[in-house]
């Protein structure tokens, strides 16, 4: 890849903080900032909203919520009380600590209440994404035996109620015509409830979340985090969000995934930040609208979305005012330098990039303010942070070598089981000292870690190891393409050659001349061994709802083999 020729555009700040943080770093820094460092009384919702009151920032907006309908700001007072009558509903029914709560509805205040809520009795929480099915809803409630469901009337019949014996009560956010045995009205309830509660008290190794992955490599897993993960939530929020009093910030990822939660609740809320959420679907005009009515300094996205703002062009941007704007984060799937470089040239902002995974629980290896972005690099790891590449058989690798990328054991949010499946959670720890990511990366000789792609994408064409997103990126700087998927696809000469699924840019239509001209610009542009040999048109790629590629389903269309568990696929 050519990174000289990028860093030409994209401008890099002073080196030296970064050395100096990281070799001076304590995670004990972090957790002075908690009322437990003193108390030894832990409870999220307590950190994230209740201290706030008590120290005087009650009347401060905490959440600005927005959608087709609805624009409404929740002060940390009212949070602190609506979550408090949840608080007490639930305990009405008496469910408290350990126990699994699931939150099944869109993006709103009442999901964060709700969810805030949970916490607050000591229960797990577990959010799920409204656009899941019968099946995928059923799997989730059933692996984690949740006993309540905060859910919406228009998605309460994709609950199986009658198949889900240890789910004993169902809070409906909502009119509903007909009330059923088990079925709560949340209203009526909450109406009734008090606004005083006193938190349940915990140990910062009890239960916070449970998170199933994005299903991209396979059937999704429920990851199970502890209260422990809010010093990494907090520290992470000031470090690489750069999250200050007076910021506006907005992160787009719905609850349903960990980013939403991590960076979507609590970060910016254990910063005493102001938290824009946006319910309803995607569209340019409608994103570009919010930064500009919320005046949001910092924004935290994904590739998927950067791109279909690419696709969507110049033209929408230069409609609004996007100057609020002093801080850009991307997150999910590894970021296209070409998209870097148009984040640089419309949005005048450096897109940083940050590496974690569900059963990270918070960011690992990022782009963060004071350090020089290399596009196309996930960053270094945050100070308290160990990161390596190792080798099939666990031996750390020396620079610009392509492995297993791993971290040493453990860091604050380091997840604490995968729900049900001892098994699954032992792979990640098998080499002694390191948590096995399942990703494949190499660092270089400044520390940057750059990502391949999945451990088992990674491409061996003719003896040479490709990583897929080097060639994806490559597509993507083609003005035909919005979108690249890359597999490789078996071959009794090459052992594999690279096949690459692409979507066209609006006004491009397939035809074998382009075919041929995205072939050359590939194999000018970065290799001939790296040019993908078959290019195949598509409408659109499949995804999970989450907004990542699923590599492993365009590899099972061309080999004809089972698809797998479908459960986060899109429409
Ligand atoms: P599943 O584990 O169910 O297959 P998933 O791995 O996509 O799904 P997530 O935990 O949502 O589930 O995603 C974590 C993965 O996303 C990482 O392992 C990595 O492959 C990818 N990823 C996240 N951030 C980045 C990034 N900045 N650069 C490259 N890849 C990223
Ligand atoms: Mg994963």
């Amino acid at each position: 890849m050519k990174i000289e020729e990028l860093q030409t555009v994209v401008p890099t700040s002073n080196m030296g903080p970064y050395e100096q943080a990281y070799n001076n770093f304590q995670w004990e820094d972090a957790e002075r900032h908690f009322t437990w460092y003193e108390t030894g009384k832990v409870n999220m919702a307590h950190e994230a909203i209740d201290r706030h009151v008590q120290e005087g920032r009650g009347e401060k907006a905490a959440l600005l919520y927005c959608d087709a309908n609805r624009h409404e700001t929740y002060t940390f007072s009212q949070l602190r009380a609506s979550s408090n009558r949840f608080g007490n509903v639930l305990r009405k029914y008496g469910i408290g600590k350990g126990e699994r709560v699931f939150i099944f509805m869109p993006r709103s205040p009442e999901l964060v209440i709700s969810l805030l809520g949970v916490l607050k009795v000591g229960a797990i929480v577990g959010p799920l994404f409204e656009a899941f099915m019968e099946t995928a809803v059923k799997d989730r409630l059933e692996d984690s035996g949740a006993v309540a469901l905060v859910t919406t009337p228009a998605l309460l019949s994709r609950v199986k109620r009658e198949e889900l014996p240890e789910l004993r009560h169902i809070f409906v956010v909502g009119d509903m015509d007909a009330r059923e045995q088990g079925i709560i009205d949340f209203e009526t309830e909450m109406l009734m409830s008090s606004e005083e509660l006193e938190p349940e008290w915990l140990n910062r190794e009890d239960g916070l979340i449970i998170h199933y992955t994005s299903g991209s490599t396979g059937k999704p897993k429920g990851v199970y985090h502890v209260q422990n993960a809010m010093i990494q939530h907090y520290y992470t929020g000031k470090m690489v969000l750069d999250l200050r009093e007076d910021d506006v910030y907005w992160c787009t990822a719905d609850p349903g995934w960990v980013t939403g939660t991590s960076y979507g609740i609590f970060a910016p809320w254990l910063n005493g930040a102001t938290n824009v959420i946006r319910g309803g679907r995607f569209s340019p005009e409608d994103w570009y609208r919010t930064i500009e009515r919320h005046e949001v300094t910092i924004w935290y996205s994904a590739p998927t979305a950067f791109r279909m703002l690419m696709s969507a062009g110049e033209q929408v941007v230069s409609k609004y005012d996007l100057s609020s704007l002093r801080h850009v984060l991307s997150v999910g799937e590894p970021l296209n330098p070409e998209v870097v470089r148009w984040g640089w040239q419309v949005y005048t902002q450096r897109i940083h990039d940050t590496w974690w995974m569900t059963e990270t629980g918070a960011q690992l290896i990022c782009n963060y303010p004071e350090l020089p972005i290399k596009p196309g690099s996930m960053g270094k790891p945050l100070p308290g942070i160990q990161a390596a590449i190792l080798d099939d058989r666990g031996q750390v690798l020396p620079p610009d070598r392509m492995g297993h990328l791993a971290i040493r054991t453990p860091w604050p949010s380091m997840m604490n089981r995968i729900w049900n499946n001892p098994n699954k959670f032992q792979e990640y720890f098998r080499f002694p000292g390191w948590y096995v990511s399942g990703d494949s990366a190499y660092m270089d000789e400044d520390g940057y870690f750059w990502f391949q792609g999945r451990i088992d994408d990674v491409i061996n064409s003719s003896g040479e190891r490709i990583g897929p997103f080097e060639v994806e990126s490559k597509l993507l700087e083609h003005p035909a393409v919005a979108e690249a998927g890359v597999i490789g696809k078996p071959d009794t000469v090459r052992g594999e050659i690279i096949k690459a699924f692409v979507a066209l840019r609006e006004g491009y239509a397939p035809s074998e001349a382009l075919q041929q001209d995205i072939y050359r610009f590939v194999k000018e542009g970065l290799s001939a061994h790296a040019a993908p040999r078959e290019i195949e048109f598509k409408e659109k790629l499949p995804k999970t709802r989450s907004g990542k590629i699923m590599r492993r389903v365009l590899k099972a269309w061309e080999l004809n083999l089972p698809t797998g568990d479908l459960s986060t696929i899109e429409d």
